[in-house]
């Protein structure tokens, strides 16, 4: 049942003076519910509650915190349809979307359980003493990672579960034993109420600290600017735009204490068509490749927005069966108008371009707020002399570049911002004369992918999705994966401490069990 509150940890609440609706963009009408907007006394207790909370929750063991996980996971699934309907009317994706969301957003909270139960992400790292060493004595020195405090977590609007309440920023700051309050993502703040209830639902089912999760709802932009100021809080994950993504690391880091915030953001995730992917398989890729574009309206951060090839006739040939492929599918509706309108100036503003071509687009009448798929085209030179063309717009567009020669194509790689993917298509021959393209490529993006699409990422430890900036603020960290979690702990050095004294992670017999290196050898024996 959607109340339309805040949730400051367990007590519900609506003392803001403001309020607003959601969005059916698919029915272009307002939906049933009300939202409170919340009020500063209001983000102030959730903060002064997580901050609490964080002196209890940072002591709790892995297995504690992962029954913690699995339970929000169970809870989350336990909310049945109305969750499931909620989605869909808030967001215009469909059912099949959002139960392959929520399936994908509750193996993500079960792999942290997992990781925490394992235990060794700790990183425990152990040098015993050397008192005998000449000429100055070594003290035993071991070092693990330890939680940084509450954490704010923006919900995104293109993954109203994968990456917004419960998803994988939230799952990974509880996991790594930070409290979280998450400003909710207003084009979905019932979908978000939902799943925050479930959250708090599995907090008091597990013996939680009051405060380990917080709900604020907000339609502006000063809610999630006093929150990322509050002194007590610790550190941001941001999924969204350049501009708002930009504005919250500014805020994070002029701070008095500069806090890191992980903010992922735009990319338009070049794909590099080499002559024998176009010849061999062109039927094949045109058809991979206009589902991709299409995927959930375009409204992916991995989306293929940019498609860079040799001029020629397999170029050709290539660029009208995509057009063909992609004016065939049908549109779908985007995620609200805003996103709409945004994505038709975006589409208009680069179509209208003297240097741009238009290839296909689909052609019929749409309803209001659905995304009209569009592929475009234009040259090496005029790519390179516009950098406005670089930029992303978020929905069903695809830019094809076509370049004279190698030489060009390395150039337009090198002149792109940083990206979350590259993707390679050609043969394995073939790809080994293209070193500088490769070079070039692996230089600007976080994952490089070879015959294969940008969208879909698989969540298991060995992905990584970030890259430099402005894809994310810092390139060193993913928001999917395990290695998510390693955003949201510093290193504790202990320097000659007595064993009873030590967390369990750290102490001679190892209580836990857990991998740790140990004067240099990973081992999980005992010392
Ligand atoms: P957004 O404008 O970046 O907003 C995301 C969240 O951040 C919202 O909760 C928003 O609050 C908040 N926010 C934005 N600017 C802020 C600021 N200066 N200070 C404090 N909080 C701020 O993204 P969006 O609403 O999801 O969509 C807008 C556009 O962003 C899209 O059209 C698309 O171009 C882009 N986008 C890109 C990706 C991607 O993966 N590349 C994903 C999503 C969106 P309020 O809404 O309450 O103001």
């Amino acid at each position: 049942m959607i109340s339309g509150k805040n949730y400051i940890g367990s007590k519900v609440s609506a003392n803001g003076e403001r309020t607003f609706h959601t969005f059916n963009p698919k029915s272009n009408q307002i939906t049933a519910w009300t939202f409170y907007e919340a009020s500063s006394t209001e983000i102030d207790e959730a903060v002064d509650l997580a901050e609490k909370a964080f002196q209890e929750y940072k002591q709790f063991s892995g297995v504690k915190k992962a029954g913690f996980l699995r339970a929000i996971a169970e809870e989350i699934e336990n909310l049945g349809n109305e969750l499931i309907e909620t989605y869909t009317q808030e967001s215009g994706l469909p059912e099949g979307r959002a139960l392959g969301e929520r399936g994908r957003t509750m193996g993500q909270l079960n792999a942290f359980a997992t990781l925490l139960e394992e235990g060794s992400w700790t990183d425990a790292t152990i040098d015993t003493a050397l008192p005998e060493r000449t000429p100055i004595p070594k003290e035993d020195i071991r070092k693990m990672l330890v939680p940084i405090g509450p954490i704010v977590v923006f919900g995104s609007s293109n993954f109203p579960f994968a990456f917004s309440t419960a998803g994988g920023d939230t799952a990974s700051a509880l996991a790594a034993g930070c409290p979280v309050i998450v400003k909710s993502h207003p084009m979905h703040a019932g979908t978000g109420e939902l799943v925050a209830s479930a959250i708090i639902k599995a907090a008091e089912r597990t013996g939680m600290p009051d405060g380990v999760f917080s709900n604020l709802n907000s339609s502006g932009i000063e809610v999630g600017e006093r929150l990322v100021t509050h002194p007590k809080v610790k550190g941001v994950g941001f999924t969204g735009s350049i501009r708002g993504g930009t504005a919250l690391y500014n805020l994070g880091t002029q701070r008095k204490e500069p806090i890191p915030v992980f903010a992922e953001m735009g990319s338009v995730n070049p794909v590099i068509l080499l002559p024998s992917a176009l010849e061999g398989k062109k039927d094949h890729w045109a058809s991979q490749y206009a589902n991709s574009i299409t995927l959930g309206s375009g409204q992916f951060c991995t989306n293929p927005g940019l498609l860079i090839g040799l001029k020629g006739k397999a170029l050709d040939n290539f660029l009208s069966t995509l057009g063909e492929q992609l004016s065939l599918l049908d549109p779908s509706s985007m995620l609200h108008p805003n996103i709409h309108e945004n994505y038709e100036k975006g589409r208009k503003e680069i179509s209208s371009h003297e240097k741009v071509s238009v290839v296909a687009e689909f052609g019929k009448e749409l309803p209001p707020n659905y995304g009209r798929q569009q592929l475009l085209t234009v040259s090496g030179k005029d790519f390179l002399e516009n950098p406005v063309m670089h930029q992303e717009v978020f929905g069903p567009l695809s830019l094809v570049v076509q370049c004279t020669d190698e030489e060009e194509l390395t150039n337009i790689l090198h002149s792109l911002e940083g990206q979350l993917t590259g993707t390679i298509l050609g043969d394995e021959p073939e790809i080994k004369k293209y070193e500088k393209v490769v070079d070039a490529l692996k230089s600007k993006v976080g994952r490089i992918i070879f015959n294969s699409v940008p969208t879909g990422v698989e969540v298991c430890p060995s992905m990584f999705h970030g890259g430099p900036f402005p894809a994310t603020t810092d390139s060193r960290f993913s928001s999917v994966g395990a290695s998510a979690i390693i955003r949201w702990v510093r290193p504790v050095c202990f320097q000659n401490w007595p064993q009873s004294m030590l967390p369990a992670e750290l102490q001679n017999d190892n209580p836990l069990g857990i991998m740790r290196k140990v004067n240099g050898t990973f081992t999980s024996n005992p010392i």
